[in-house]
């Protein structure tokens, strides 16, 4: 072997040796995740090598999973959109999900227009007709039954928290599903909040905990993606999908906090309800009417009403991280009168007569 041949194998052995910094993999550009902490101030180290890795300064602590696409973020689980990447010791993570999750939980106030809340909708999912998951035994347990009782609950919470509440429905109606968004679209709500209950197949009865869901980014697939089929075009809910995010992210945050619940992740899906919400929109799945233990809870008034707190919680801490500063708010005295919302016989709207507390 000559000088040259051996020059040229040291080089390819040590090029081969250094793990790559970017790659091309799922169709998606991914970059080292440690050349991404570093540049953030967050130090990356192996909390099970080869599998867990931890990403971490005094205010952050993420934790990603190899060939996952779990993460969680400041103790509050967030499905990615592409799965956590492990070439060589070199941990990969697509930029979409730094762009479209990341960095939008950790640094919201770089990408978040500052908006005040008012007006809130409230969706108890299904009604009427449409009963949800049904869970039998003794006696039939329809989902549509607590999806009101929590949002009349959470109605009147809201409420006394000084913010003007709507209902998508107030009674066991059947409510078209593009009838929920339309509704909170026409009274110009600030928050969209579509509420539910969970059911596994036979079998799977162990499984507990909420999952707050919110709006896909264009271009990935749903965590849950079944029946979604190939189209990851633009909906109406994209325009404020990072809100949406971090509205989930609180909620969920929230609910797992304050409930001491199974985390079941912050999720994307393109369901019907938030499809076409011009506000950010959410739908909380509020745990497992299949499990022994959090059904019995779901079916409890007093559970219902820490579950309708632990949201209101979620709500208020989103509000701060949202709400204009003092200094943005133009003087009240340059405001023109502004017209109040229409109002819908067939709907209730329940305006607050007093002046909301929380948005002075
Ligand atoms: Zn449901």
């Amino acid at each position: 072997m000559n000088f040259l041949s051996a020059l040229l194998m040291t080089l390819s052995l040590a090029f081969c040796a250094v793990p790559a910094r970017a790659a091309f993999l799922n169709g998606q550009n991914y970059v080292s995740l440690a050349n991404w902490a570093g540049a953030n101030g967050l130090k990356t180290f192996w909390l099970q090598r080869g599998d867990e890795v931890a990403v971490t300064n005094r205010a952050t602590r993420l934790i990603f999973t190899v060939n996952s696409h779990d993460a969680e973020i400041n103790g509050v689980h967030v499905g990615l959109s592409f799965p956590v990447a492990n070439d060589h010791g070199n941990v990969l993570i697509a930029q979409f999900d730094l762009d479209n999750a990341v960095r939008p939980l950790l640094y919201p106030a770089r990408y978040i227009e500052p908006k005040r809340i008012t007006t809130i909708c409230l969706d108890p999912g299904h009604g009427g007709k449409d009963t949800g998951k049904q869970v039998g035994g003794f006696f039939w347990h329809n989902e549509k039954t607590y999806t009101l009782l929590l949002a009349l609950e959470l109605r009147e919470q809201l409420r006394r928290a000084g913010f003007n509440v709507i209902l998508t429905r107030t009674k066991d109606a059947y409510v078209d599903l593009p009838e929920r968004p339309a509704l909170a679209n026409k009274f110009g709500a600030d928050l969209f909040v579509s509420l539910h209950f969970n059911a596994t197949q036979t079998g799977k009865n162990e499984v507990s905990g909420p999952q707050t869901y919110c709006i896909t980014p264009v271009g990935a697939s749903s965590t849950d993606a079944q029946g979604e089929g190939a189209d990851h075009s633009a909906t109406t809910a994209n325009r404020v999908e990072k809100k949406s995010l971090l509205f989930a992210y609180q909620i969920q945050k929230a609910l797992v906090q304050n409930l001491g619940v199974n985390d079941r992740s912050v999720r994307r899906a393109r369901f019907a309800v938030l499809c076409d919400a011009q506000m950010p929109a959410i739908l909380i799945e509020g745990g497992y009417m299949t499990n022994p233990t959090e059904s019995k809870k779901i079916y409890d008034a007093n559970y219902r009403k820490q579950m309708a707190s632990a949201i209101l919680k979620g709500i208020l801490n989103y509000q701060k991280l949202t709400a204009p500063t003092p200094s943005a708010t133009p003087p009240a005295t340059n405001h023109l009168p502004v017209k109040p919302p229409p109002t819908a016989s067939h709907f209730e709207s329940t305006s607050v007569p007093r002046t909301p507390a929380l948005h002075k």
